[in-house]
């Protein structure tokens, strides 16, 4: 990247050619997946809703039934296969493309979209392991992660866990089959260094996936520093609306990706047309949103730290914060989300009901900030008085008023 952050692009040039021209994260987000330009087509078309294709003859060619292929879908996979490709561009071979069927430049081969974040994690995990099998999760991930283990369990596959921090995955991988990443952590905030991390994975022959739903690709670009999968959860940051529900998994070689795409028709479990082409919409903004929440966030973070009742404050992009030095050298963005414990759960209570322009709600990513009391789930790992607070595109100044009013009300 240039030092004013813009990058060598292989986007179309003013001549309709594709050799390289600088396009920076904006430019990337707001032209991802478009189609070339038809006269009297819109610049994005509209969700096509249907089960069937006319099909006379051969089953054969890209769209026949409804639960394999669509071409909205189509559309948004290139758009997040673009993003999450170094250059902007995928599927086509670079100056470092290494084998057949690997993509260009450490970009995805392809990218599957699903109906949910889970959706394309389940598809991911039992597309690639057998009984027998040995995979490696965080013990802090996303909080339905201890149920995909008992799946998995219950399935013959050794499930060994370890801590985010400190890159302590490694010291259990020996023989497994699957690295199974989060980095940054869900609600912990901890961060792993990932060319560590899946460097050694791969000298022992085992495959990488990250969950690169907290940072977005915007954030981190996982297949650029060697992982096998980048796997997320649209529904958060990257449509960023809290209106749908969304996943994806973009494969780094065609072989695994055709294993994905098997497990996908097999579990049915595919985004509706309209889903789909909301998602798509709302990447063009993703730059815009992106950079106003992590701006945000660090105001934020930055206020609560001078708060006395605030403990355990996380933020990534907090200069020292203990994830910050791995963080920075990964991470272009540090995400919008911020976790902090107050001193009980009936002080987390009480600030969430005093907060204003915060609504008291789960999920994270969106235009409007949500904080919550963790706990109150059961799952993780954290402290009664545990908040995640994901920061929206509000005005910082009104934000951070809100939350610090929503604070001074827990001491009178
Ligand atoms: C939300 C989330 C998921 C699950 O995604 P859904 O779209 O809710 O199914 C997976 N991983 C992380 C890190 C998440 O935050």
């Amino acid at each position: 990247m240039a030092a004013d952050g813009t990058e060598r692009t292989p986007a179309r040039d003013a001549a309709g050619g594709t050799g390289p021209v600088p396009a920076g994260d904006g430019t990337r987000a707001v032209r991802a997946g478009l189609p070339d330009p038809v006269k009297h087509e819109p610049a994005l078309p509209g969700p096509v809703f249907a089960a069937h294709f006319h099909l006379p003859g051969d089953a054969t060619g890209p769209y026949r039934y409804g639960r394999d292929e669509n071409p909205t879908w189509t559309l948004l996979e290139r758009a997040i296969s673009e993003l999450e490709a170094p250059f902007g561009v995928a599927g086509q071979p670079g100056p470092n493309a290494a084998t057949a069927g690997e993509s260009a430049d450490g970009g995805p081969a392809e990218t599957l979209v699903f109906a949910s974040g889970m959706a394309a994690i389940s598809a991911t995990l039992f597309s690639q392991l057998r009984a027998g099998d040995t995979v490696v999760l965080p013990a802090d991930g996303y909080q339905v992660l201890p149920l995909v283990r008992e799946q998995l369990t219950a399935y013959g596959i050794e499930v060994r866990t370890a801590p985010t921090a400190g890159d302590a995955q490694l010291d259990v991988l020996d023989g497994a089959r699957l690295l199974w990443i989060e980095t940054p952590s869900n609600p912990g905030l901890d961060v792993c260094d990932l060319r560590r991390m899946i460097d050694t994975a791969h000298a022992q022959g085992t495959l990488v996936a990250v969950d690169n739903t907290l940072a977005t690709p915007l954030g981190q670009r996982p297949l650029e520093l060697g992982a096998d999968f980048s796997v997320a959860s649209a529904t958060k940051q990257l449509t960023g609306h809290g209106d749908v529900l969304l996943g994806y998994v973009s494969c780094r070689d065609s072989a695994t990706a055709t294993a994905v795409r098997r497990w996908r028709k097999i579990i049915g479990a595919i985004p509706g047309p309209m889903e789909a082409w909301l998602a798509h919409r709302s990447l063009a903004t993703l730059q815009l949103r992106a950079d106003r929440q992590c701006t945000t966030a660090l105001t934020v973070a930055e206020a609560l730290r001078t708060r006395p009742e605030v403990s355990g404050l996380r933020y990534p992009g907090l200069p020292d914060d203990p994830a910050h030095p791995v963080a920075a050298r990964q991470m272009r963005r540090f995400g919008c989300v911020v976790s902090f414990t107050l001193p009980s759960r009936e002080h987390a209570e009480r600030f969430l009901d005093a907060l204003t322009l915060v609504d008291d709600a789960t999920s994270f990513g969106g235009v409007r900030s949500t904080a919550e009391r963790r706990r109150r789930w059961g799952g993780d790992p954290v402290p009664e008085g545990f908040i995640r607070l994901s920061v929206g595109i509000e005005d910082p100044d009104d934000l951070v008023r809100d939350i610090l009013n929503a604070l001074d009300q827990l001491t009178v």
